[in-house]
């Protein structure tokens, strides 16, 4: 039995992008939210370091110093539209945070407290500028939190643990989306006159990754199947500082505080690298330089990990807290309490007393749907689709380029969010209902039925590891041709596989077996489009690094790419080639120039 829901806006994904854009569109029309978590659940919650706006609160700054970091950190190849409204919009969105009841940290002022973050400087790249705000280091729980509260008040409806298995876009208009209730196994249809999506990132085809094991990309997979481009998936951002062999997240306002990376000789391996930002450099070239350390065998133990090293004794012996300040570990516990409790708990080690192995972890998809500046999707180059909006990591407006910058992604969600949530409540006030076509279940009912019998020798849990183990060797920080062709490859080799599968679970209430089994279907196809994507762009630029072609192109490359399937359109993983098509680069104030800092 399927149950019908009727409402003029339907939000899919309840993290800081669908929660910002559901309250901007409550004001306007009546607003359903469905998420496969409950929302304080999303991984908006786990985010640490903080927000960027240049409210100048602790020494001067201008958006146009912030417009400058971003687009520069992106490779150039960020749409300089897009990261003006980021950053001029960036200040009214944290005022607004702060008035719905946001407790950022504070100046003995009673102003909002800001640090330094990677790759934000003064004056156009001369030293490193605190722009970044927050809540010690639980930024985006507090968003999170703030947002949930406020929708709550707003009266949006939300539906907790349903699992979107479906976008219904038909004859280029959006009509609506299918989703499980994952308590029940019962499908649920909604008619919407307008859908946002706001799914998320989906790091989990990585072996090493900071993403949440729900990080896995259905509704951008569902759109990719209804024919629908993706945008930039080439571009994979490795976060330098992951917790060895876990991948868990050591933010960067470790090392905005003063900590450093060291190599196995307990040097200060950056001078080397990047003798002006050092530890703050970009998140692209820090993951690399630290690979090529380990490389020249100056990891740890000969192994391939490096230290981070936060010991006061290190921070003020090389005088790396802001301003050169001496930080004592009070202070330090202070400001950064989740990340050391994080060290202690997870690697066992006493960051006050001792250096925390880290290696580089995948961590952020700047790729992903493409939109306009106000959350509408692109179907491709210069066309948009009716009804369809999308925002947050799932999107691509493209505001980061080929690297975003830390604390950037939760000023997208907030920036971007609230201007497609007004988007969509505008557009429901103005539209109809675009009828659905007959059984619009149909398809995800079958495909989801055929997944629950599937009784083949191929386990679910096998592919995903050999999927996550291939893209991470292949499709990582380092590529070539050779190794993205076999990744290519294995990826088509796993695909008929998939086809072959078992489950255990026959059942209906809770089946985690059969929403896994799903999930790895979205992984599947997009990591294929990650891997074609990587393949055919012949340069290095911003998280995209080729030993093949180790050079920027502008000549031939500052453009976007758009991936399409080539053959048919039904909510199952694809079959057949990527097809390519590119978008230009929208230069409006800073002509691409060299990355150095
Ligand atoms: C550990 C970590 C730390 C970070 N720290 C920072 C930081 O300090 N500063 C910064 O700017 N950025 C940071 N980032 C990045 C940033 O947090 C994320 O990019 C951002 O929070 C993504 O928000 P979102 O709203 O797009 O999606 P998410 O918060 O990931 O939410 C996705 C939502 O979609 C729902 N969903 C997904 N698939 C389905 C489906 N099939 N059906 C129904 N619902 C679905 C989920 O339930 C969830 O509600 C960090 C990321 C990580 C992983």
């Amino acid at each position: 039995m399927t149950h019908h829901h009727q409402f003029d806006a339907v939000i899919v994904g309840a993290g800081g992008a669908g929660l910002m854009a559901a309250l901007q569109a409550a004001r306007l029309t009546n607003v359903a939210v469905i998420s496969k978590m409950y929302p304080t659940r999303s991984h908006t919650g786990t985010a640490q370091g903080g927000i960027a706006a240049p409210l100048g609160n602790m020494e001067e700054d201008h958006w146009e110093w912030y417009m400058y970091d971003t687009v520069k950190g992106g490779d150039y190849l960020v749409d300089q539209d897009a990261a003006e409204i980021l950053a001029r919009e960036s200040v009214e969105a944290i005022y607004e945070l702060e008035h719905m009841g946001l407790p950022f940290d504070r100046t003995q002022e009673g102003r909002i407290e800001q640090r330094r973050f990677g790759g934000h400087t003064r004056e156009y790249g001369k030293g490193p500028v605190m722009r970044s705000c927050k809540s010690a280091d639980r930024t985006g729980h507090m968003i999170l939190q703030t947002l949930y509260q406020n929708c709550i008040k707003h009266n949006v409806r939300f539906f907790d643990e349903f699992f979107v298995a479906d976008v219904l876009v038909h004859e280029g208009v959006a009509r609506g989306v299918v989703a499980v209730e994952i308590a029940t196994g019962e499908l649920h249809l909604f008619h919407a006159k307008a859908v946002l999506l706001a799914s998320g990132g989906f790091g989990r085809m990585f072996a090493v990754t900071s993403n949440a094991h729900s990080l896995t990309g259905e509704p951008v997979a569902a759109l990719y199947r209804r024919g629908l481009p993706l945008e930039d998936m080439e571009f994979f951002q490795f976060h330098p500082t992951g917790i060895y062999k876990m991948g868990i997240l050591l933010s960067e306002a470790a090392r905005g505080e003063g900590g450093v990376l060291l190599n196995g000789r307990g040097e200060r391996f950056l001078e080397n690298y990047a003798p002006t930002l050092m530890d703050l450099a970009p998140r692209d070239m820090l993951s690399r330089f630290i690979y090529q350390e380990v490389a020249a065998g100056r990891g740890v133990d000969g192994k391939d990990y490096v230290h981070l090293d936060i010991r006061p004794e290190t921070i003020n012996r090389y005088g790396s807290a802001p301003g050169g300040r001496t930080v004592t570990a009070a202070e330090l516990e202070e400001k950064l309490p989740d990340i050391i409790e994080m060290m202690r708990v997870y690697m066992g080690v006493e960051p006050m007393r001792e250096p925390v192995p880290i290696q580089p972890t995948a961590h952020y998809a700047m790729g992903g749907i493409p939109t306009d500046n106000d959350g509408r999707v692109l179907a491709g180059p210069t066309r948009t689709v009716s009804g369809l909006y999308a925002a947050g990591e799932c999107a691509c407006v493209s505001v980061h380029g080929a690297n975003r910058l830390g604390t950037n992604s939760l000023v997208d969600l907030v920036v971007f969010g609230r201007r497609g949530g007004k988007a969509l409540g505008e557009f429901c006030r103005r539209a109809d209902y675009a009828p659905l076509p007959p059984r619009a279940e149909a398809e995800a009912q079958g495909a989801l039925d055929e997944l629950r019998a599937s009784r083949g020798g191929e386990r679910v849990a096998t592919l995903r590891s050999e999927l996550q183990r291939v893209m991470m060797d292949k499709v990582g920080v380092f590529r070539k041709a050779a190794g993205m062709r076999e990744a290519l490859s294995a990826v088509r080799g796993l695909k008929e596989r998939y086809t072959q599968i078992g489950l255990d679970d026959r059942g209906a209430a809770f089946n985690t077996d059969l929403l896994e089994a799903f999930e790895l279907g979205a992984l599947l196809d997009l990591a294929e489009v990650t891997a074609a994507s990587a393949l055919q762009r012949t340069e290095s630029r911003g998280a995209h690094y080729r030993d093949d072609f180790p050079e920027r192109d502008d000549t031939h490359w500052l453009k976007h790419t758009f991936a399409y399937r080539s053959e048919g359109g039904d909510v199952r993983p694809t079959r057949g080639e990527v097809r390519f098509e590119t978008k230009p680069v929208v230069v409006t104030r800073f002509e691409p120039k060299p990355r150095t800092y």
